[in-house]
């Protein structure tokens, strides 16, 4: 046996052991309860960072424990692989995308094995392995059967030196290619998209069923939805065409005085003018350049022009005319909107540039408005006026009220109808790069859009092209591989250029984990509907719409075509907070500085002397406050990193790295490590004797409460900063236990190893081995709390004042003597005698009596 805790040693043999036992893999047919845990899977840029660690020993933890209650547990990890990064790396460093992204993923495995994370590898999805992506295209035609998968134009970033396609993150924030530095222009693309619309009242609806969710996502994803109730009313053009709004409030319709269309509204051509068609197009041209967050920031000013018509209120039969504007796009309801000035502040404002009429229809009960008077929109409540058959309804929502009047008179006089309107949008999948998963379609000229039959799949991705990073796609160059014949009428046809948008293979990977090596479907739904949903999903904020949103609505449609049977795939959701670790930071100039080149007692920025700040911020090269998990496991070992990461912070909160806390828990290791190693092999442990002493049962009742108290702390909010307090509470009370060769010892240092199997899971296999077991502690089960030793004894405590007895007290037989201090104090009897008086002394005779000496 070592005679020194070695962690380098330790963990390595027993990572070996483990993979070649398959300890981690998966139990299939079982009578056991099922528990999927998982984490939200890495993308592989070739390096592990702290962020990474702590989600996937939260999980891990998690794994581990139900594995020990008697749950079997599928716990996977794989690879989001496809995206942006790799193509950089081919076109800079000239490495193909497939080379690079592989040989990242072999190193961030390694990486991962060395955290002792208790994965069944034999399930390791890759996104970009055409094994798995030929399953993403079928789920692509399956939209597309159903209807929820179409093709529009849209706008994309376009770099016109390049004559290439952007992408968001390579648009800096002033609006240049990160390439060519050219300003990027805004240019209408035939794209794909999937129908998430036709689902935003099931995903907002279904939030309710997600309670073990954070509120705080729940409520994003509903921000996000974005729902809002009115009416859709149809305006008229003059010449008969229709122009349909949605308003939320259609009781201030008779206040309506011009309406707004987006430049880019199909009926602008038409409705405008010669003599208004110059100053539309020109505006047209300068909306188009624009990106939607500035034409519809709030602090703009307004911009627009008038189109030369107007359009016919269908309420009152009045003419209003018909502008253009930036601000109204036309991705959101219909495209144009009806204007109220006097009760809306950004049609106020419209109203006010171009001297535009404004009608006050709500009066507030305490004044009168005066439209010359008014310098801002009166947005509240009143009561409805200058309004036909509204007047006198007080202004608002609910029943009674103005809105519902007006949405039952438009319906009674079939001028518009109540409807909900949705904030979310059609989701862009297209993209036009190289390194994604090809959508599987053929276009032909006579019979337009042909999916590519299912024989046929995986499209694969050529392997043989160029990356220039300027021009069309890879892919859209690449003459040999486009050019196919039509699958239905075999003529000549084109393949579909664009690739998937990465979120689509990243919306599905957590169904394909149930069954992952199928090769013949994309999963089998008996297996996929016995794992799923996800019991625990573990992952950062930023997936707080988007992935999770997108894997909700996939998993809503494969239900709706038959295959799962579920309508959430994620019961619980845990968010992790980030690390953050000290920068040093120069408040004037809020410049970075790397510690190693500062005097950390007194940081001073080197090259203006001013004092420097320290700041905790989430760690990034660019701060210079990165800790490489490497390093840390180089010297103290994987067991102390996940120690630490679990004891420094509850795991929904923000983690400080603290390098004197990593001490402490390698500290905290290396005394069980002695403390077990000192007690040696099994051979104490025997059957409890019929009466214990004293001090065994304080040792019994310290064990059973630790079990309690670890195993309350993994249940709901896994609180794993407080089961990690409980074990260092446990290793002190079997430190200190007089009773080393009781046999309630030996169950003492058991229920340690196994209550911290989970958390430092090297250590606790190797000292449980030592023990003489020839099973992994893996496969024990988890200890149960014993209720018998944690009834606690009663004893009568003597108190008395000034050394005359006053009564007695019953406390229980282990309190200690700050203890019995405490209850005498607290209890009624002494505050009888000493409520009143200062007291000089307390003399303690544990197991008997407490006297008061009082002044
Ligand atoms: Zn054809």
């Amino acid at each position: 046996m070592e005679s020194r805790y070695n962690p380098a040693e330790i963990e390595e043999r027993w990572q070996q052991h483990w993979a070649a036992q398959g300890v981690d893999r998966t139990p299939e047919d079982s009578a056991k309860p099922k528990f999927y845990a998982l984490s939200m899977f890495p993308y592989p840029s070739g390096n592990l960072h702290m962020g990474h660690v702590r989600n996937y020993t939260i999980t891990d933890v998690i794994a581990r424990v139900r594995r020990m209650q008697g749950y079997r547990v599928l716990h996977p990890m794989g690879w989001d692989a496809f995206g942006l990064p790799a193509e950089n790396a081919a076109i800079d460093r000239g490495v193909h995308p497939a080379q690079w992204t592989y040989e990242n993923i072999d190193q961030m495995r390694v990486q991962l094995q060395r955290l002792g994370l208790s994965y069944d590898w034999d399930r390791e999805v890759t996104t970009c392995s055409p094994d798995y992506y030929r399953w993403t295209q079928w789920i692509f035609l399956e939209f597309l059967k159903a209807g929820l998968a179409y093709q529009k134009e849209a706008a994309v970033n376009w770099d016109p030196i390049d004559q290439t396609v952007l992408a968001n993150e390579q648009v800096d924030s002033e609006g240049r290619s990160w390439r060519s530095g050219a300003k990027v222009e805004r240019r209408l693309l035939k794209q794909w998209f999937f129908k998430i619309t036709d689902y935003a009242e099931q995903l907002l609806q279904d939030l309710d069923q997600l309670d073990g969710w954070p509120e705080r996502v729940r409520l994003m994803q509903e921000n996000w939805i974005g729902k809002s109730t009115g009416a859709e009313v149809v305006f008229k053009t003059a010449a008969g065409d229709d122009l349909p709004i949605f308003t939320t409030r259609p009781d201030t319709l008779w206040g309506a005085t011009f309406m707004v269309l987006s430049p880019e509204h199909p009926l602008v051509a038409k409705l405008t003018t010669p003599a208004q068609a110059q100053a539309v197009q020109a505006y047209q041209a300068g909306a188009a350049a624009k990106s939607e967050i500035d034409r519809t920031a709030e602090d703009r000013e307004k911009t627009g022009v008038w189109t030369g018509s107007e359009a016919i209120n269908p309420v009152d039969g009045a003419k209003i005319p018909i502008w253009i504007a930036d601000y109204v796009l036309m991705g959101y309801g219909t495209g144009a909107i009806m204007a109220v000035p006097a009760h809306d502040q950004r049609d106020f404002e419209f109203a006010k540039a171009f001297d535009l009429p404004i009608k006050v229809v709500v009066q507030p009960a305490d004044q009168s408005l005066q439209v010359e008077a008014m310098t801002e929109a009166y947005p509240h409540d009143g009561v409805m006026v200058n309004s036909g058959p509204l007047d006198g309804i007080p202004a608002g929502k609910g029943a009674g009220q103005s809105v519902e009047a007006a949405v039952q008179w438009l319906e009674q006089n079939g001028k518009g109808k109540g409807m909900a309107n949705y904030r979310l949008r059609d989701w862009l999948i297209s993209r036009q790069r190289y390194w994604g998963c090809p959508i599987p379609v053929v276009h032909c000229p006579t019979c337009g859009i042909v999916p590519v039959p299912d024989a046929n799949l995986p499209v694969q991705l050529p392997e043989d092209v160029e990356f220039s990073g300027r021009g069309a796609s890879p892919l859209a160059k690449l003459e040999s591989w486009i050019n196919v014949p039509c699958p239905s009428c075999g003529e000549p046809a084109r393949r579909e250029t664009d690739t998937m948008d990465t979120f689509m293979c990243s919306s599905w990977y957590y169904l394909r984990y149930a069954d992952a090596r199928n090769d013949q479907q994309t999963f089998d739904p008996a297996k996929t509907n016995a794992w799923l949903p996800v019991d625990q999903y573990v992952g950062g904020i930023e997936h707080a719409i988007l992935h999770l949103l997108y894997s909700r609505f996939l998993t809503k449609v494969l239900r709706d075509r038959g295959l799962l049977n579920f309508n959430e795939p994620f019961k619980r959701l845990l968010t992790q907070g980030m690390v953050q670790a000290a920068a040093y930071k120069n408040p004037t100039t809020g410049r970075y500085f790397a510690p190693s080149q500062l005097d950390l007692v007194n940081p001073k920025d080197p090259e203006t002397g001013e004092p420097l700040e320290v700041v905790f911020e989430k760690m990034s090269k660019s701060k210079y406050n990165g800790i490489d998990p490497e390093l840390v496991l180089g010297k103290y070992g994987a067991d102390t990193a996940r120690m630490f990461i679990l004891f420094k912070a509850p795991p929904e909160k923000d983690l400080e790295w603290d390098d004197a806390d990593v001490e402490g828990q390698f500290r905290f290791l290396n005394r069980v490590w002695r403390l077990v190693t000192e007690f040696g092999r099994a051979g104490a442990a025997g059957l409890l004797p019929a009466e214990l002493s004293k001090p065994e049962k304080d040792l019994r009742f310290a064990i059973h409460n630790a079990i309690q108290q670890i195993t309350e702390d993994l249940e709901g909010d896994y609180q794993f900063n407080t089961a990690v307090s409980e074990l260092m509470k446990l290793n002190n009370a079997l430190t200190d236990a007089p009773c080393k060769t009781s046999p309630v010892y030996a169950e003492g240092i058991e229920t340690l190893l196994r209550l911290l199997a989970p958390f430092a899971p090297h250590l606790a296999e190797d000292l449980w081995q030592n023990l003489g077991h020839q099973t992994s502690i893996h496969q024990q089960a988890w200890p149960q709390a014993d209720p018998t030793a944690l009834v606690v004894d009663e004893i009568p405590l003597v108190i008395q004042v000034m050394g005359k007895t006053r009564g007695t007290i019953p406390v229980p037989a282990q309190a200690d003597k700050q203890q019995l201090e405490q209850y005498a104090r607290e209890s009624e009897l002494a505050q009888k005698y000493i409520a009143d008086k200062t007291i000089k002394k307390v003399i303690v005779v544990p197991g008997k009596l407490v006297n008061f000496v009082v002044e």
